[in-house]
């Protein structure tokens, strides 16, 4: 037989084995013959297949093009976020850390009393970076990815939801490691009673619920993470199986200087003192890790608006010439960016944190 998956879980692709034990993977799909699947369906269910060249059990009987969306618009092979990208958080990448990459690492180490909890929620005000530590979490676990925003799974998949969801669960069975990303999971898992919900819907949520329990306490390397900016909005079924709640606040004032200055200084626009960075930092108490990425996008086009004022055309603006970022543009675009979360909203996050946070 012929392992498919790299020492990591990465892609090998696969080898032509002499028995053509992987040429028609399709015939062993219900109701599926060969000629209907288009190449890059066989390629991506051909990746799927174990040594033995079959699909395995739990993508059986599942639609080739369902797999095959999970395979290429939902897994993410390279996500591309270390730590070291995101700003402040310490507290929650320690503990992240313990609970969740060492023991992806050395399952042999956590098991029987330290075997880990396979839920982990992340909640807190939008654009804190609770994305980012997903994609960190499967970037140093070496871990393949999975991202869906449950509101996709509730609009666009209306009807299909539960087979999408299986789907999801099957293909990160096969990839494992595995780190499953659920964006905005209350929209999934709320507690508002079924007055309108389809009936579609709630038997997706119990697939859902399914197959967490289906991974808890096996011995699938799967991880499910949840983020959240409405945690109060998740039932108590859903609570118990997202052992671990952390509370992901908004950034600190360090942080927010660090995301100014590293995005400034990665175009070589940074040109602040200490002293402009501590104004900046006062004057954004309350912007979000995404708010700051904002302000300093519209901070940067301040030079490039100044030339133009004067009359310099933009055909002729000379890179080379152009000013850096200064506290002046800051202070202009504070005026146009303002921070997207509320004082309001952070004492619902506070109390929530305090009522079932980890941390709290
Ligand atoms: P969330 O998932 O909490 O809504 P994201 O992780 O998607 O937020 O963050 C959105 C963007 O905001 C990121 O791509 C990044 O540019 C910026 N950002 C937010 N928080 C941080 C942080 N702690 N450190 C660095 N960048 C951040």
């Amino acid at each position: 037989g012929i392992s498919r998956r790299g020492i990591r879980g990465n892609f090998v692709p696969p080898i032509k084995s002499n028995g053509s034990n992987t040429g028609n993977i399709s015939s062993r799909m219900a109701g599926k013959c060969d000629d209907t699947l288009d190449e890059s369906t066989k390629k991506c269910l051909e990746f799927l297949c174990g040594p033995d060249g079959e699909l395995p059990e739990k993508l059986r009987n599942l639609e080739p093009r369902l797999i095959e969306h999970v395979s290429n618009e939902i897994m993410d092979k390279d996500p591309n976020v270390r730590w070291d990208d995101i700003a402040g958080l310490d507290h929650a990448k320690v503990c992240v850390t313990e609970m969740v990459i060492y023991p992806l690492q050395r399952p042999d180490i956590f098991m029987g009393c330290r075997s880990p909890g396979r839920g982990l929620l992340l909640f807190g005000p939008p654009g804190t970076g609770k994305t980012m530590i997903g994609k960190a979490i499967a970037g140093e676990a070496k871990a393949t990815f999975f991202y869906i925003s449950a509101s996709s799974l509730t609009s666009k998949w209306i009807g299909e939801g539960e087979k999408l969801v299986r789907a999801l669960f099957g293909v990160a069975s096969c990839r494992q490691p595995a780190v499953i990303f659920v964006d905005e999971i209350d929209s999934l898992l709320s507690q508002r009673k079924s007055d309108g919900e389809h009936e579609s819907s709630r038997r997706m949520k119990t697939q859902f619920l399914i197959e967490m329990e289906g991974f808890d306490g096996g011995n699938e390397q799967i991880l499910l993470i949840g983020a959240t900016n409405r945690p109060q909005e998740l039932d108590e079924a859903a609570r118990r199986r997202l052992t671990k709640r952390l509370y992901i606040p908004l950034p600190s004032s360090e942080a927010r200087a660090w995301i100014a200055r590293s995005l400034l200084e990665k175009d070589g626009l940074f040109k602040l003192s200490n002293e402009e960075m501590d104004i900046i930092c006062n004057l954004t108490e309350g912007y979000s890790g995404s708010d700051m990425k904002n302000l300093v996008k519209d901070a940067s086009m301040g030079p490039l608006r100044e030339a133009l004022r004067q009359g310099i055309e933009i055909t002729k603006l000379k890179k080379e010439d152009m000013r850096p970022v200064n506290l002046q543009d800051f202070k202009n675009s504070l005026q146009e960016v303002r921070p997207s979360v509320s004082p309001n909203e952070l004492g619902t996050y506070e109390q929530w944190n305090k009522q079932f946070g980890s941390l709290a």
